[in-house]
């Protein structure tokens, strides 16, 4: 009784322990894991091998092929071949009788496993019956037994074959089950962790992640290279949702983020701050091209109709522009102030106006700046203004 229900046992316990290191695994990146998922299998095909019911003379029954098969079912092809080939060498390494029949049985296994996951695809949750098809194929192994010599081959099949496709199914669904467990929850936290850092209405990007997004700018930027902070502010939003209605009002949302991601592009990031105020992140190496998104973003919204509830209207927006150079030094938050008030000047000036916080530099501290620098600023300022007041 033992000498069964040990290798049962012992083979659980290396599926359940397989399954976890799998579920650790996906966290892994694509190009590695389907290596690291076969080392991983192939070493628990090979322990699974250590304590095998032993039918005399070099058979062996262990669960080898149930943990090849999974490798590649759910690993991919690449993980359950380096399974097997690492489970067929020890099975050659054991020796014995039923040598070449076992290496025969751990790549019938494998190919069993690759079929299934081209048949069933796994892009949704896996349903026990698809583990039961799973062993099922897997347990086509157990005819290798007739490439044994014909007199041991007939006295085995009774025996061996319907005990190992028993086997096959119980233990496909028992680690089947398992791995599919770690799968979903490393699915749902990938779900949640998106949720955790887009906004749900926009899709964009949300606070929490746009100061994930400005730290990694800021550490990968290299020499010459500049940021620019935008803060983008709907006007009179107010009166949108008081006229047209809260859906409408989140209408025009959905169009500001739109029009915003096109603008930027691949330049930079959009996010929603909060309310009807964005910030974007620029990442430049010309300050002229900073002015020239601003302004090309505040005019496209402002000449742009939108329908709401049947209404075509016309939205404005406000944007304050703060620019780092020197990283390092100047603090985030200390960059957000000057955006901010910049923004603030934009809505006293009366709105549906960019302003750049250098500005209001110039404006509180003449000797603060560097004199090209301030020229080269106020040109590209003044020209994209320009450009604005001849384009409406
Ligand atoms: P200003 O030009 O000075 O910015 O005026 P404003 O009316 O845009 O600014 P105010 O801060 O007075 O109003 C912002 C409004 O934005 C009030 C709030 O109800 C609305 N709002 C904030 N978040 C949402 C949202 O998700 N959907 C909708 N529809 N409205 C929102
Ligand atoms: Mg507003
Ligand atoms: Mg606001």
């Amino acid at each position: 009784m033992m000498s069964i229900l040990l290798p049962i046992l012992f083979a659980f316990g290396i599926m359940s322990l397989l399954a976890i290191t799998f579920g650790a695994l996906n966290r892994v990146t694509i190009e590695t894991r389907q290596i690291l998922q076969g080392l991983s299998f192939g070493c628990g095909a090979i322990a699974a091998m250590w304590v095998p019911v032993s039918f005399g003379d070099g058979i062996l029954i262990d669960g080898r092929a149930i943990i090849v098969g999974l490798a590649a079912g759910f690993g991919g092809w690449k993980a359950g071949l380096l399974a097997a080939l690492m489970a067929a060498t020890y099975r050659l390494h054991l020796g014995g009788l039923g040598a070449v029949s076992g290496v025969a049985g751990i790549f019938t296994a494998a190919a069993a496993g690759s079929i299934w996951r081209v048949i069933v695809r796994l892009r949704d949750a896996v349903k026990p019956v698809q583990l039961l098809f799973l062993g099922a194929l897997i347990s086509l192994n157990t005819w290798s037994v007739f490439l044994l010599p014909m007199a041991v081959a007939n006295e085995l099949v009774w025996p061996v074959v319907p005990v190992l496709t028993i086997g096959a199914l119980i233990g496909s669904l028992f680690m089947g089950t398992l791995i599919e467990r770690e799968r979903r929850m490393f699915q749902t936290e990938r779900r949640l962790t998106a949720d955790a850092f887009l906004d749900p209405l926009l899709g964009i990007p949300n606070r929490r992640s746009f100061n994930a997004l400005v730290n990694r700018s800021i550490e990968t930027a290299e020499d010459g290279d500049r940021r620019a902070l935008m803060v983008l502010d709907i006007d009179h939003f107010k009166v949108v949702n008081d006229t047209y209605g809260h859906e409408a009002g989140d209408e025009a949302l959905k169009f500001v983020a739109n029009l915003a991601t096109e603008v930027v592009g691949d330049q930079g990031h959009v996010c929603r701050f909060g309310g009807e105020e964005f910030a974007i992140l620029l990442e430049t190496r010309h300050f002229d091209s900073a002015a020239h998104i601003s302004e090309t973003l505040r005019h496209r919204i402002c000449v742009t109709p939108v329908e709401l509830n049947g209404t075509q209207i016309n939205l404005t927006v406000s944007i304050g522009v703060a620019l780092l150079e020197d990283f390092g030094k100047v603090a985030m938050s200390e960059l957000f102030r000057q955006a901010d008030l910049a923004l603030y000047r934009a809505k006293r000036s009366g709105r549906n106006l960019v302003i750049f916080a250098d500005e209001l530099e110039i404006l509180r501290t003449e000797a603060h700046i560097d004199l090209t620098k301030r020229r080269a600023l106020r040109d590209a300022h003044n020209r994209m203004r320009e450009g604005r007041v001849s384009n409406g």
